[in-house]
């Protein structure tokens, strides 16, 4: 079977490799489709702090089950299935406190450990959630990222009828956007400084766009929501500025969740938040309800999945890395034009 690994900056390498076998509690998953993430693309760029190559990336992933081990029951061949990625101890003080997503010992599939960019994959049974059968198999591999944005709404607190305003429109504002929406949010608002992605978020059904080119967060959030302005505020870009205009935006009592991907230390204006009592929370991942959630939101529609996919990428056997490679390639080179790439194998 075909598996592909990244084996050191901008290097894709596929092998033929003997085909898994169900452990117990195990199944061997046939994988349909990936979808490439920010950090699948800072591994290929080699700026990914907590990996090491080779590794097989993917940690977005729509699957059949193929075969199934000893002891599973809740799973049958030709199950559609996802994946939750996260490797957990189950046994330090956030897992006993039902917060996997920052298990002290926490490692993920596709980064730290080898992901599913491969025909087959044997994993416990334990790692997967059902998905209906009539969902479309590319839909399946946004749980993941949609999942990202419903764990970082409800790490605002009180978001049901809450004023929410997300900063960042790439794949996972746009995922937290419309997270907030379908969970019960009172008006949310997404922003940003690019034209198309906040074209996406519109098409997407996100109900203010506001493009922080023309007119600043204060401003966008006091248009769109009165003088009540944001109950919480979400930080999807990830870069100092964007943190800086939600500090200068926020209200007394705000609630900031840190979801986007900073990358170095910076500084904060630590008095407003201090005397406005800004709340700021930061955020990981996912735990199994928010995938659950994911699920329920692609199938009913609530959460428009399809508007998020802008490239599809067959791998063929022909020449699999080069093909892998030239994907990312495409991803780096059009960064306007992409929201979530899928690639099939
Ligand atoms: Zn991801
Ligand atoms: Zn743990």
């Amino acid at each position: 079977m075909l598996q592909i690994k990244l084996t050191a900056p901008y290097t894709f390498e596929s092998a033929d490799v003997e085909k898994p076998r169900a452990a117990q509690g195990q199944v061997v998953l046939r994988v349909h489709s990936i979808g490439i993430c920010g950090s699948d693309i800072q591994m290929f760029h080699g700026r990914h702090k907590y990996m090491t190559y080779p590794v097989v990336i993917g940690h977005e992933v729509s699957a059949v089950v193929a075969e199934t081990g000893a002891g599973v029951t809740d799973f049958a061949v030709g199950d559609k299935v996802t994946v939750e990625p996260q490797i957990f101890c189950g046994e330090c003080y956030p897992c006993r406190t039902g917060r996997f997503n920052v298990c002290e010992s926490l490692k993920v599939m596709g980064v730290h450990k080898d992901g599913f960019c491969r025909e087959y994959v044997a994993v416990d049974a334990s790692y997967l959630h059902h998905c209906p059968t009539d969902m479309k198999d590319e839909l399946i591999a946004l749980v993941e990222p949609l999942a990202v944005g419903v764990g970082a709404v409800k790490r605002g607190g009180e978001y049901k009828g809450a004023n929410i305003a997300v900063v960042g429109a790439g794949t996972i504002g746009n995922c937290v956007a419309q997270a907030a929406q379908a969970l019960g949010a009172g008006k949310v608002l997404i922003a940003d400084v690019s034209a198309p992605k906040l074209e996406f978020a519109k098409q997407c059904g996100i109900e203010y766009c506001a493009d922080t080119t023309k007119v600043s967060l204060s401003d966008a959030i006091q248009d769109a929501f009165g003088s009540r302005k944001a109950d919480i505020i979400i930080d999807a870009a990830g870069v100092p500025a964007s943190l800086s205009s939600i500090l200068t935006a926020a209200r007394r009592s705000s609630v900031v969740v840190v979801t986007g991907n900073f990358k170095e230390p910076f500084s904060l204006e630590v008095p407003v938040i201090q005397r406005q009592e800004i709340s700021i929370v930061g955020h990981m991942m996912y735990v199994r309800e928010d995938f659950a959630d994911a699920i329920r939101f692609i199938d009913s529609g609530a959460v428009k999945a399809d508007g998020l996919i802008t490239q599809r990428f067959p791998i063929t056997k022909n020449d699999p890395a080069a093909e892998l490679k030239s994907a990312f390639d495409f991803i780096d080179a059009h960064p306007e034009k992409v929201i979530k790439a899928i690639v099939t194998l």
